[in-house]
């Protein structure tokens, strides 16, 4: 019989990759996707720690679904990813309907889980070992990659997909969970990444991002004890017939060396969008914050990233409001904005983590109004920052990926299967996101758009056409 599954995710790039292959392992169990709690069978929560407000938002939701449990106690909802991990069994505690809590390091197990609890054996939990549970070799060896083989159908598209290269991290930023609930840093062999690179682009995928917490401390020995690096893994990327595009997601900046540099260079495959975050421009708060870096190695990896690699957009993350945060060292972090000229930058008010570093060495003591103010202070800045950039784009063409009906196109009768003409959306090789009047059957293809106006985040254009005989048609 047909089973429904419903499952609504969280959080970062490594989390939709985990709930694209959390579905895809059930497909094959035979339940299909469907939209509305009310339908399912199954219900998965993939859920994120980074910050307090995203804990509170996965309770929020569950607790809608108490009465629901009540009325139908034959529905399985399960927790699963980094609060899960984090929150073990307190989130049974909390909502005590929940059935199933699966940390990311065990997501193999949602089957069997699944499977017991039908069975009537009870509520199921399995989570990694914490980090300070064992030797290294345990703890590492209780998370574990998940990562089955691929079906392009999973994806809602399928000519793009991430490929994870890596999991966990060792750096211990004082504000950051990530440490705690994804285990140790660990790179995936490079044969896999290869053979699953290449299996996704067999079948149609011309756009991958490989991601990573640190993907660009990328390293792992192959079979013959070969060690790769990243530098290595994009060059045997760059040969795969049909990849079109080669991305990379998330730096850090010391890792951001000449050679990696001159790779994105030299292989036209890879964007020359890196997203590197910053986390603040004071010297005294990336040392709280223990980022490894100061400003100066930083201002010197950019220095690098303007002499190596031409047409690159750089784009970064900045942490407001951290322990001690005095108005001058915001105001540095200003000036750094104001001085690298990101493409963009994701700003966030810090929130306090349970288990962290910073959560026991040092007070939350900036008042939220006064976090609230600096994240709109900063955010007027860069976005002012981006709206120029992007002015200078005008007249350009720029090469868009395709990736479906823009969000006006959705919200109007069209349907995307539509064959009339409609609001694409799309994103250049440095990650803008291009708006402009196509074909539905242009999704998936590369066209060359030439910009006519802009926002700060979005570029406005149309197609270029060719003259082919006495008809006009799109290239790509
Ligand atoms: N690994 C990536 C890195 O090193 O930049 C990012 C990991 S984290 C999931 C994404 C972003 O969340 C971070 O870059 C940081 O700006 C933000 N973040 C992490 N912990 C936070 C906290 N406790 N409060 C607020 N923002 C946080
Ligand atoms: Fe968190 Fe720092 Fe690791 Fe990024 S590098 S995941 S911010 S500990």
């Amino acid at each position: 019989m047909e089973k429904r599954l419903y499952i609504e995710t969280v959080g970062c790039q490594m989390n939709m990759l985990d709930s694209e292959l959390v579905v895809a392992t059930l497909r094959k169990q035979g339940y299909v996707l469907t939209n509305s709690p009310d339908d399912a069978d199954t219900l998965l929560f993939n859920t994120c720690s980074v910050r307090e407000q995203a804990e509170n938002k996965t309770y929020s939701h569950l607790g809608v679904l108490r009465d629901m449990k009540k009325q139908n106690p034959e529905k399985i909802i399960g927790v699963m990813g980094c609060m899960a991990q984090n929150h073990q069994h307190k989130i049974f505690t909390r909502a005590p309907y929940v059935d199933l809590i699966v940390g990311p390091g065990q997501l193999h197990q949602i089957p069997s889980m699944i499977q017991k609890i039908q069975d009537g054996e009870g509520k199921q939990i399995e989570v990694s070992l914490g980090r300070k549970d064992g030797s290294r070799a345990e703890i590492t060896r209780s998370h574990e990659s998940f990562d089955p083989l691929r079906d392009p159908e999973m994806r809602p598209t399928p000519f793009q997909a991430y490929v994870r290269i890596q999991i966990g991290c060792d750096k211990f930023c004082t504000y950051c969970i990530v440490p705690s609930v994804r285990g140790p840093e660990q790179g995936r062999s490079p044969e896999d990444i290869l053979r699953e690179s290449r299996h996704l682009a067999e079948h149609g995928t011309v756009e991958i991002t490989l991601v990573g917490q640190t993907v660009n401390s990328y390293k792992a020995t192959d079979s013959s004890g070969r060690l790769w690096r990243l530098a290595d893994l994009l060059a045997e990327l760059q040969e795969i017939p049909g990849l079109e595009r080669i991305k990379f997601v998330t730096n850090y900046p010391k890792d951001m060396t000449r050679d990696l540099l001159e790779a994105v260079r030299d292989l036209s495959k890879v964007s020359p969008y890196l997203h590197v975050p910053l986390q603040s421009g004071s010297d005294e708060v990336l040392k709280r914050m223990k980022r490894g870096y100061t400003v100066a190695d930083y201002r010197a990896m950019m220095d690098r990233i303007r002499e190596i690699v031409p047409g690159y957009a750089v784009s970064s993350d900045f942490i407001v409001g951290f322990c001690g945060e005095t108005e001058e060292e915001f105001q540095k972090t200003v000036e750094l904005v104001e001085e690298c000229r990101f493409k963009n930058s994701f700003i966030f008010k810090y929130s306090e983590r349970e288990g962290t570093r910073g959560a026991d060495l040092f007070i939350d003591d900036i008042p939220h109004h006064v976090k609230q103010q600096r994240n709109n202070d900063l955010l007027a800045i860069q976005n002012r920052i981006s709206l120029e950039d992007n002015q200078k784009l005008i007249g350009d063409t720029v090469q868009v990926l395709v990736e479906g009906p823009s969000k006006t196109a959705l919200k109007s009768a069209e349907t995307p299967e539509s064959p009339h003409a409609t609001q694409l959306i799309g994103r250049t090789h440095c990650d803008r996101i291009v708006v402009f009047d196509g074909n539905p059957r242009q999704i998936g293809k590369i066209l060359p758009v030439v910009v006519y106006d802009c926002h700060a985040h979005t570029l406005f254009g149309e197609v270029v056409t060719q003259e082919c005989g006495p008809e006009l048609f799109a290239l790509g």
